[in-house]
């Protein structure tokens, strides 16, 4: 089960215990837009029935990128307006299958039999409205922004900026709570997709994962960002070993996948 936390007039974020996961609604005058679906149809139902508490208005999807935890819950909102940026269709056509068998036996493994058995039964919503760097939306008196700011944490990642709020749903661009993951990452050009959300000027930044943060939050992880990056290059420029790195890295855990990314 979610709760709800209203982020801005209109703009809210439901939180989960399960991977500390947040996913989005705005809401406009004639329509409401639901930032990513969760991890399996269960979740997806649950959020489904959580936004009809919140309004009766017609739903259109939008999904930061094709991550399960992100875009496996879609069924529950069908047949819907799916935004999304073209390549995040293009890797849930390529990985949606083996994304589902990896995290079916994942959670199976780890004793969540019933989570694993959800994921497994999970039918796949390709979406439909394809962007490519950016596309508006006009929720009725109310406009939304989606923005595609360059290869980050993975090559699709879409953000959902709503100006009137001052709100951006960064997807997993920015992770609260827990380090940035780097498994399908570029931590090459990640600092300058968090540019891209600073410029939006938007003090409020809804992370994929964690608590809302601001601007300062995303300005120190940038920095981050820009450390690891540096380390990368000096990885694959051959002048410091994996094992020299990890130490000097923000995230020590996962820095030998940030180094094997591209
Ligand atoms: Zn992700």
């Amino acid at each position: 089960m979610g709760r709800w936390i209203e982020a801005a007039d209109g703009v809210l974020v439901r939180r989960y215990q399960e991977l500390d996961l947040s996913v989005g609604l705005v809401v406009g005058g004639e329509s409401c837009l639901v930032v990513d679906t969760g991890g399996d149809a269960g979740q997806g139902a649950e959020l489904a029935a959580a936004v009809r508490e919140v309004t009766p208005l017609p739903w259109q999807v939008v999904l930061t990128h094709s991550h399960f935890d992100h875009s496996f819950g879609t069924e529950a909102f069908a047949p819907c307006a799916v935004w999304a940026h073209r390549r995040c269709h293009a890797d849930l056509v390529a990985t949606g299958e083996q994304q589902r068998e990896k995290w079916a036996r994942s959670y199976r493994e780890r004793g969540e039999g019933e989570v694993g058995d959800r994921v497994a039964a999970v039918r796949l919503v390709l979406p439909d409205h394809l962007v490519d760097d950016g596309a508006e939306l006009d929720l009725g008196g109310r406009r939304v922004h989606l923005r595609h700011f360059g290869p980050a944490h993975s090559d699709h990642d879409l953000v959902v900026h709503v100006p009137d709020a001052g709100a951006v749903f960064a997807g997993d661009l920015v992770e609260h709570g827990a380090p940035p993951q780097f498994g399908d990452a570029f931590p090459q050009s990640w600092p300058a997709a968090l540019d891209g959300i600073l410029a939006l000027d938007a003090p409020i930044v809804l992370p994929g994962h964690g608590d809302p943060v601001g601007r300062d939050f995303v300005r120190d992880q940038r920095a981050e960002l820009v450390l690891v990056a540096e380390l990368c290059r000096e990885v694959a420029a051959g002048s410091l070993s994996v094992e020299q790195a990890v130490p000097r890295s923000p995230y020590p855990e996962e820095f030998t996948v940030a180094a094997l990314a591209r």
